[in-house]
């Protein structure tokens, strides 16, 4: 291990990984440091939907990140696996919203009404529906289908891209960074938990729902907190090929042939640990979508933290005091956004005039009246 860097990344999550992966492309000295191991918190637990939001309106800075990001990921699934020898299970599939009252049907009728002419949506009644998905129970009402949508499984992902960064010459050092010392500008020293005092011209803190612990270094208070969320991977004798949607929920058979079913959203601070309030909350919101799945078996239940920023938007940043960097905050959609953050960044700190705006992520919006 070297003792200075041109860049140090602090976490090994989508976000670290895929700013890892963009600046091993560079000729640059780059060290990510994990406390864990690399995808070990939310990035190795999530779902793995690639669907940006639906009905936002197309110079929506949250939009525009979104569709950003969705086409790096077609990028990088095109170069990733062969480099890393991870399949990751990158697919695209149509992702099913379902309405199961007056106002969801209303709120979907007017996005397909809206944006007819884009030819991204198509809209099915519960007729049309029962005729494509005849398991479906009889709450649903209808249903907007999304084409613009794809998977992947989150914890190879993240190891895919951990991997290929080291392939192309980042170190990954697996301690916890407790210090940072601003000596100057472009001079930031790292004190990890072993005691090591590493040099770097950059820092990016991409520390996930644990990136708040920063603030005083950065001077401003990072508005992030953990959210917690659950997921159920179940075993059933039939499979579910598209993706459904509906209120903060969703289902799909992944890779593993298991159907994943989320999700809670949680308020608890850093606790990691699945409940019984996870397996029942989710268990019972699944069985009114698919009736079918009161049969199947629990294989795995799983827990993990959300980075939510007060606002619901990532924060992409540099601190006044120093080539200080933040990337996080991406809460229920990190894994979709985690390329775009990681490239977003990479060029804000080689001061590359980044490929989509980025002023919308900044911590400033915060200060604003
Ligand atoms: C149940 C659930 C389902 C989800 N499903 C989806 C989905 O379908 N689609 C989607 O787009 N998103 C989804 N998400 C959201 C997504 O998982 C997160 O937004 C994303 O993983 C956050 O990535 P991250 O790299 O910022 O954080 P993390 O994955 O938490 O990584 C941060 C890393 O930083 C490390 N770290 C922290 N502090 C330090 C330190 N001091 N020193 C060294 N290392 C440190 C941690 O150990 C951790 O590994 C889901 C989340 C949950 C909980």
């Amino acid at each position: 291990m070297k003792n200075s860097y041109d860049i140090i990344i602090i976490g090994g999550g989508i976000v670290g990984v895929s700013a890892a992966y963009y600046a091993s492309l560079e000729n640059l000295r780059v060290l990510l440091i994990e406390k864990d191991s690399i995808a070990s918190h939310a990035s190795g637990f999530a779902y793995g939907g690639i669907t940006p939001h639906v009905g936002l309106e197309e110079n929506d800075p949250y939009n525009q990140i979104s569709q950003y990001s969705y086409n790096l990921h077609k990028s990088l699934a095109e170069e990733i696996p062969e480099l890393s020898g991870i399949d990751y299970g990158y697919r695209s599939y149509p992702n099913f919203e379902l309405a199961m009252n007056d106002k969801e049907e209303e709120e979907l009728e007017e996005i397909y009404s809206k944006y007819s002419d884009l030819n991204i949506y198509e809209y099915f009644s519960k007729k049309e529906l029962k005729k494509i998905e005849p398991r479906l129970g009889p709450k649903i009402r209808s249903s907007l289908v999304t084409k613009i949508s794809s998977g992947v499984e989150p914890y190879k992902l993240t190891l895919a891209l951990g991997t290929s960064s080291e392939k192309n010459g980042v170190e990954i050092l697996n301690s916890e960074v407790n210090d940072i010392n601003i000596e100057t500008e472009n001079n930031i020293k790292v004190t990890t938990s072993n005691k090591k005092e590493i040099f770097t011209k950059n820092l990016l803190v991409s520390a996930g729902p644990w990136s708040s612990f920063f603030s005083k270094w950065f001077g401003f208070e990072i508005p992030i907190k953990p959210l917690k969320g659950q997921i159920l991977r179940l075993k059933s004798n039939q499979i579910i090929e598209n993706g459904f949607h509906w209120g903060p929920n969703y289902v799909t058979t992944k890779q593993d042939g298991l159907i994943w079913a989320g999700t809670t959203e949680e308020d608890v601070g850093f606790d990691e640990n699945p409940s019984n309030y996870g397996l029942t909350s989710i268990m019972e919101s699944l069985i009114d979508v698919f009736p079918f799945l009161q049969d199947s078996e629990l294989v795995l239940q799983t827990a993990c933290l959300r980075p939510l920023a007060i606002d619901k938007s990532p924060i992409l940043s540099k601190s006044d005091k120093g080539n200080l960097y933040l990337a996080s905050g991406t809460g229920r959609q990190g894994i979709l956004l985690g390329p775009a953050m990681g490239k977003l960044i990479l060029d804000n700190i080689l001061s590359r005039k980044t490929e989509i705006p980025i002023e919308p992520f900044s911590h400033k919006r915060f200060s604003k009246a």
